[in-house]
């Protein structure tokens, strides 16, 4: 993807950095093994100031989505369908992605992480996603 580029803040630039190397992450506290989402400097839990980055799985299920049918930015080419995605192994942490075209979905279907490089190498990359080939539901039996 041409002309994204996310800051290299240090409170957020882990995400970018693990897409790169093909890991999903949320932030942590390093004292209380909280989950910090959004990532930020500091515990909300402990008042720790010491954190860093949890490796999670990269599946989730889809927790919403909407299609934009009217291309805003040459980056993102009309349509696509962007996702809010709810982690399986971080329930209550939700990420947002975005599936290139129209996809066929359904709320609480599952979905698998892909990483969309950003440029060359130390660019960074972000998490899209995809459906999963199983498209299993949890969320309705
Ligand atoms: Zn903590």
């Amino acid at each position: 993807m041409s002309g994204i580029r996310p800051a290299r803040d240090p409170d957020t630039w882990g995400v970018f950095a693990a897409a790169a190397d093909g890991r999903v992450v949320v932030g942590e506290c390093s004292s209380c093994r909280a989950v910090l989402h959004l990532p930020r400097p500091y515990c909300h839990r402990c008042g720790s100031f010491e954190v860093g980055w949890r490796t999670v799985a990269g599946r989730g299920r889809l927790w919403s989505w909407t299609t934009v049918h009217q291309s805003i930015h040459p980056a993102f080419e009309a349509p696509y369908t962007v996702v809010v995605v709810e982690l399986d192994d971080e329930p209550g942490v939700r990420l947002v992605g975005r599936v290139p075209g129209e996809p066929d979905l359904e709320i609480g279907m599952a979905l698998v992480a892909r990483f969309e490089p950003l440029g060359g190498d130390g660019d960074g990359a972000l998490v899209q996603w995809d459906p999963a080939e199983d498209r299993r539901n949890a969320w309705v039996s």
